[in-house]
């Protein structure tokens, strides 16, 4: 008798825990989670995910994806007015400052960020990255770090990541902490890969652009011209897609797609070449003009090298707009006009393997 009441009581016992237990996860995956008990609010040009991690940390949960889950938003994806209306809910902060934070979709395969309408194709929404530099001393990542064709911290000077540099994995939500990987790199503490300069330069271009700063002095910053002061922010992402897809290889250039590259192993070469060809402007552009030259003829006439950059036209013509186009255009016509430019090097080039982009 004794042992039978010991036992329904443990019974009891356990089946209370489970009923809590399930109420527990039901209210934390329902629509109308409950709110944070620590609220959170982003910080100036702070990423949706690094404010979601900082309001998990902050309230000792681990990871983000419960949240995300719960809250029905997916960090690599666009939301909506409902989306950032649960958000500022569960978070505790004001609907407005969630408002800019988080990618919403606007017109015409557009995206809203930070107040700002972006081409789609200049968001890489679907890679998460950062630099541990940053985040070590500021305590957040910044939001801008996801234009697709940036690959490098304006700050730093090193190259961002997407993938811990320790096992490879890529970024993702289950990770314990904001800067810390499954495998437990803390990603604060692993050593950077230095960026040349001349791309760290044109991450501050694009960065003062995004964060509505008049461009820094490009004279200043090692580029010859004052060019890149005249350019919008989405002329600029443009121009370093197009720069960083030429190539010293016509077949490459004629295939490599004209979307911004999301993968920090593909745009942080092409971020590179693009920053090597606005520091030593317009030599490093004619110099990929004649690499990526479709064939060469025993004698060259202009209508014949007109004829071999066809190709790279079309993707002018295709990628680039408004004082972009005419910024690089100008110098095609000036390559077209100078005969001496044509062939200057050329076999050089075919032959330095060193400088060949791995995409
Ligand atoms: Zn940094
Ligand atoms: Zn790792």
């Amino acid at each position: 008798m004794k042992n039978d009441r010991y036992f329904k009581e443990i019974a009891d016992e356990s089946l209370r825990t489970m009923v809590a237990a399930a109420r527990a996860r039901f209210i934390f995956l329902s629509a109308a989670p409950i709110r944070l008990l620590v609220p959170t609010t982003p910080l100036p040009w702070e990423s949706l995910e690094s404010t979601l991690f900082r309001a998990a940390a902050g309230n000792g949960l681990s990871g983000i994806a419960r949240l995300e889950r719960a809250l029905k938003i997916d960090v690599t994806a666009t939301a909506d007015a409902s989306g950032y209306a649960r958000l500022s809910e569960y978070i505790g902060s004001d609907a407005q400052s969630i408002e800019r934070l988080v990618p919403t979709d606007a017109d015409g395969g557009t995206v809203g960020l930070n107040g700002l309408v972006l081409d789609r194709r200049h968001v890489a929404l679907s890679s998460r990255r950062l630099c541990g530099q940053c985040v070590a001393e500021q305590g957040y990542g910044y939001a801008y770090w996801s234009l697709s064709p940036l690959a490098v911290c304006a700050k730093h000077g090193v190259a961002l990541i997407d993938r811990c540099p320790v096992c490879q994995a890529r970024l993702g939500s289950s990770r314990p902490a904001y800067a810390v990987c499954r495998c437990g790199a803390d990603w604060r503490q692993v050593e950077p890969r230095p960026a040349p300069e001349a791309s760290r330069h044109f991450a501050r271009v694009i960065e003062a652009r995004f964060w509505g700063e008049g461009a820094p002095d490009s004279g200043s910053l090692g580029f010859p011209d004052s060019h890149l002061e005249r350019l919008q922010l989405d002329e600029l992402l443009d121009l370093g897609i197009f720069l960083g897809a030429l190539h010293h290889d016509a077949k490459t250039v004629m295939l490599r797609k004209m979307s911004g590259p999301v993968s920090m192993g593909h745009a942080l070469p092409r971020f590179e070449r693009a920053g090597r060809a606005l520091m030593d402007w317009p030599n490093r552009l004619y110099a990929a003009l004649r690499g990526a030259r479709a064939f060469f003829p025993a004698s060259d006439t202009p209508r014949d090298v007109a004829r071999s950059l066809d190709h790279v036209v079309y993707m002018a013509v295709n990628s680039l707009q408004g004082e972009g186009f005419r910024f690089v255009t100008q110098a095609i016509a000036d390559f077209l006009g100078d005969p001496s430019e044509w062939n200057t090097g050329r076999v050089r080039h075919r032959l330095d393997t060193s400088e060949r982009p791995k995409c």
